[in-house]
């Protein structure tokens, strides 16, 4: 078996196959930097993480970018109202997607700033103009001519029969349902940010963004692209437009859409108070590996509704397994291997890669790995588990943590981090000192709990009996279970 994708170009799952051998070029669209990222936003680029990650482990080199969105209508908009340049709006919001993606456990992709490539869009539509593709308005802007390209609505698949008209669309985001020219420039307004190029003063369409900074990384032709499915239609659409019938070639081979993400079953709406950056959730005292659990639990193409149920149930998951780490790590364990627990380990790493294969159904592979759990907890449990079984079940266990990548137990230390940002972002959502207190407490990492364990046992055999009984409230409190054993003090989590 090879990985099977679902390709939206082909409205079908096909098997991968890439340009170059062993080599995946691809580019996902990335945050427009006008707010903090929502866990919407995180889902698409986790589901894109998800992907990178497991294309490495089945030995391709992956060459990954990712566009920052950092100038378009609304952050024109925005930096206007605030009076402040479009570099200074956008800056605090890269800042913190780079620093959310990294909270969250997304390797970070090759990244590309829109600002920093402005003379090569204004090259690319000198060059669509010179083919009579693109046009100059009176105002300055430049319009893409759809009639130019009858294959427009293939990836939506929207048939624009005798609806294209050379009516024109100056915005960067429209619904649509017939075939518009769609603005590649546009003329400053008074008042707005522009850059002075070869083809005028203005600013480019985030369309256009997209294809010049993905050719130039990628070349004309690459592997795969990836967004949310919001994007098909029209920014996709314009993308493969321009890029298409500038070059004659093929622009992506495979197209890769994640479905939106639902909150309680509603649509995220901040009319609606369901709307939630992965900040807003950290201070409300959610752990980063519950939150990417869960936004990667459901297969990329499946409807995922978030809720706050589901999100604790990924913190119990998330301890599961990490218990389970704990306990073959700090086992004693007789020597020899059992056959049964040696297939078991093969059997799940088969199962998991079958399982991401199949359009990378993750949710399978979560199921694969809890019946490891499952099955090895109870072997341990008979004490039937040997010694040399032990590397092989912990190489299962790494095997989908590649993938996933939850098991590091370092959510406190990302967890104190967003605090402190908290304050100085000048968010309104400061949590009470009592709330931050109890969520650290809760969230010693395995070091914390290991150093205070030792220090319990240090306290006992100098007979300070008051400060071993001490130590020992607070770990229990803060939801570690202690036992003593033949082997020394194990703990693990409630
Ligand atoms: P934006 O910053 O709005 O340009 O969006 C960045 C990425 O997040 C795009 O790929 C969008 O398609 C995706 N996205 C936006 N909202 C959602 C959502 N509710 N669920 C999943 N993906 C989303
Ligand atoms: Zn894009």
């Amino acid at each position: 078996m090879a990985l099977r994708l679902y390709n939206t170009m082909s409205s079908q799952v096909e098997d991968f196959q890439t340009i170059r051998d062993k080599e995946v070029r691809m580019y996902a669209c990335g945050p427009t930097v006008y707010d903090y990222g929502h866990i919407g936003n995180f889902r698409t680029f986790l589901a894109v993480d998800m992907l990178q990650r497991f294309l490495r482990q089945s030995g391709y080199s992956v060459r990954y970018v990712m566009n920052i969105t950092d100038v378009d209508d609304k952050i024109i908009r925005n930096a206007a109202r605030d009076g402040v340049s479009v570099q200074q709006y956008t800056a605090k919001y890269e800042k913190a997607f780079l620093e959310d993606s990294a909270m969250i456990g997304i390797q970070q992709p090759t990244l590309v700033r829109a600002t920093d490539h402005i003379p090569q869009m204004a090259d690319f539509v000198a060059r669509l103009v010179e083919k009579d593709i693109a046009y100059r308005t009176d105002d300055g802007s430049y319009y893409f001519r759809i009639a130019k390209f009858p294959a427009y609505g293939k990836l939506s698949k929207k048939d624009f029969g005798g609806m294209i008209d050379s009516a024109r669309v100056e915005f960067d985001e429209y619904d649509k349902d017939s075939a518009r020219d769609f603005a590649l420039w546009k003329a400053p307004k008074p008042g707005e940010a522009f850059w002075s190029t070869s083809i005028g003063a203005g600013r480019p369409g985030w369309h256009l963004e997209c294809s010049v900074m993905s050719m130039e990384e990628l070349g004309e032709t690459f592997d795969l692209h990836a967004g949310g499915e919001d994007l098909v239609f029209p920014h996709h659409e314009n993308e493969i437009a321009q890029s298409e019938s500038l070059t004659g070639k093929m622009f992506a081979r495979f197209w890769f859409h994640v479905r939106f993400l639902l909150v309680e079953g509603e649509k995220m709406s901040k009319s609606l108070g369901n709307f939630f950056t992965l900040r807003d959730l950290v201070l409300k005292g959610h752990k980063p590996s519950s939150i990417r659990y869960l936004l990667t639990s459901v297969p990329y193409r499946n409807q995922l509704n978030f809720t706050f149920d589901g999100l604790k149930q990924a913190a119990v998951s998330v301890d599961r397994l990490r218990n389970f780490r704990q306990r073959l790590n700090c086992g004693n364990f007789s020597p020899g291997s059992n056959p049964e627990m040696q297939s078991l380990a093969t059997e799940t790493t088969d199962r998991m890669k079958a399982a991401l294969e199949d359009d990378l159904n993750t949710a399978q592979a979560q199921a694969a790995i809890f019946e490891m759990v499952r099955r090895a907890n109870a072997a341990l449990d008979s004490n039937a588990v040997q010694k040399e079984d032990i590397p092989s079940l912990l190489a299962a266990l790494e095997k989908f943590d590649d993938i996933f990548a939850v098991l590091n137990d370092d959510d406190a230390a990302k967890m104190k981090q967003v605090f402190e940002w908290a304050p100085t972002e000048g968010r309104d959502k400061d949590i009470g000192a009592e709330l931050r207190d109890a969520v650290q407490f809760a969230q010693l990492s395995g070091a914390d709990i290991e150093n205070k364990i030792a220090e319990m046992e240090a306290a006992r055999r100098s007979r300070n009996f008051k400060s071993s009984d001490a130590l020992r409230t607070e770990l229990t409190t803060a939801g570690i279970i202690i036992e003593n054993t033949k082997d020394g003090v194990r703990w693990r989590r409630k």
